[in-house]
């Protein structure tokens, strides 16, 4: 796909919008107004995700039936509480690529990494180190640097950064390549986001797994900008874990729940270490009470108490039309609504600007950053008084993510003809 197949007017974008298949998803969800009434330009899908409206009514049966059935909701009505987790299975499964026993809707990212890393980061004496990638989410660092110490390790003896070249900001796989290969005896995991916070950059998951396998190195993933906005294959792709939140692409609310992927290689490890609870417990016999844990195969063993309902709730409106629309065509929008976004920004107004994302598809997901360097909070200043709302990240980025399930061409085309007032 070329710029060239883009025309820059806004004739263009009403004409894309009224060419989209996924159109009627923009009226499924609530986006907040301007103060004339008129929806903001909601650029941030990929920090909070818009409401879609039908959650407020599966909020609502889970409430309805608390007031009316009481206990005896675990059993009965139309959702009952106690299989509850489970009518999140199959589409959770089909939206990161996986197998059912693969997957479980539980806790928060942090949290599931945190049980991850228990179970799948056994250092030993010579085989200890963790790869990373430089500029990785703070929560992400503060995790396995504490893990490290867990073990009675040096977090900087210990932690290995995939960094970028010298004057580049994104990274080179054929970095982690030469780092795996001249460090391999002495990793014991490659653990990276997806899709960089920051920079956009999304990475090979099969290729870095098949790297990290070659030297028995466990390799996990933080899905926090994945998850709803690539198409991922995680069986396929031989991931050993993941894990991701629900509340940015996915749409499911603030602190919304979060998801955990292990490969089906490790559902019957059951000699591996875990943090264990009731409600990992082989389920037929959970409520036998038997004072020794035998957890269940798969990701579900990993679960420790009996799960939330009410933002499992929100979370079944939102997988719902995640399931309806299947990511292949949520990923063919996404791509050429960024590409469009991308051909926009190549216009000779934004020529101080610089994009930090990468420009090939494969390399990126929905939002780009833009690099503005110290004109960036006046700038976002600006944006929001007009109605755009974006976000920053220090130093100097602007981050905008056209959501494919939300946002239009029309959106794209006025964010850029309000951002090109502001960049001179
Ligand atoms: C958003 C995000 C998180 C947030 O973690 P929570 O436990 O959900 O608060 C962690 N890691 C990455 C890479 C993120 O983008």
């Amino acid at each position: 796909m070329k710029e060239t197949q883009f025309e820059l007017g806004a004739a263009y974008a009403t004409k894309m919008d009224a060419a989209d298949p996924l159109k009627k998803y923009r009226e499924q969800f609530y986006f907040p107004k301007q103060k004339d009434g008129r929806n903001v330009l909601y650029f941030v899908g990929n920090s909070l995700g818009l409401q879609p409206k039908k959650a407020r009514a599966y909020v609502d049966e889970v409430l309805n039936d608390w007031e009316t059935l009481a206990v005896e909701g675990h059993q009965v009505g139309k959702h009952p509480w106690y299989p509850y987790h489970e009518f999140l299975t199959d589409s959770t499964a089909r939206l990161v690529g996986a197998k059912p026993l693969e997957v479980v809707v539980m806790n928060t990212l942090t949290v599931n990494l945190h049980l991850m890393l228990i179970s799948f980061y056994r250092p030993t004496k010579k085989k200890y180190k963790i790869v990373i990638e430089a500029g990785a989410f703070p929560s992400d660092q503060y995790a396995v640097a504490s893990h490290a110490k867990l073990h009675g390790l040096d977090p900087k003896e210990t932690i290995l950064e995939w960094r970028p070249r010298p004057n580049e900001t994104l990274l080179n796989i054929r970095d982690l390549e030469e780092l795996i290969q001249a460090e391999g005896d002495s990793i014991a995991l490659v653990l990276l986001g997806d899709v960089n916070y920051r920079t956009g950059q999304a990475f090979p998951l099969k290729e870095i797994a098949t790297l990290a396998h070659t030297q028995q190195i466990i390799f996990g993933v933080d899905l926090a900008h994945g998850a709803g906005n690539l198409e991922l294959q995680l069986h396929d792709d031989k991931v050993d874990f993941a894990v991701w939140c629900s509340y940015k692409y996915l749409n499911a609310g603030p602190g919304a729940l979060g998801g955990c992927f292990v490969h089906e290689r490790h559902a019957e490890e059951f000699s591996r270490p875990r943090l264990e609870g009731w409600w990992g417990h082989d389920k037929v016999k959970r409520f036998l009470m038997e004072p020794e844990f035998r957890p269940m195969a798969g990701a579900e063993g990993w679960q420790l108490s009996n799960p939330p309902i009410l933002p499992m709730a929100t979370l079944r409106a939102s997988m719902e039309i995640f399931d309806e629309v299947g990511m292949a065509n949520l990923r063919r929008k996404s791509e050429l609504l960024t590409h469009y976004f991308e051909a926009l920004l190549k216009q000779d107004e934004f020529k101080l600007v610089k994009i930090l994302t990468p420009s090939t598809p494969k390399e990126r997901g929905c939002a780009l950053s833009l690099e503005f360097g110290k004109t960036g909070k006046a700038v976002m200043k600006k944006l929001s008084e007009e109605g755009v709302v974006c976000d920053y990240r220090e130093p100097g980025v602007l981050r905008f993510a056209p959501v494919p399930l939300y946002n239009s061409f029309q959106d794209v085309f006025e964010l850029c003809e309000i951002l090109k007032k502001h960049v001179k």
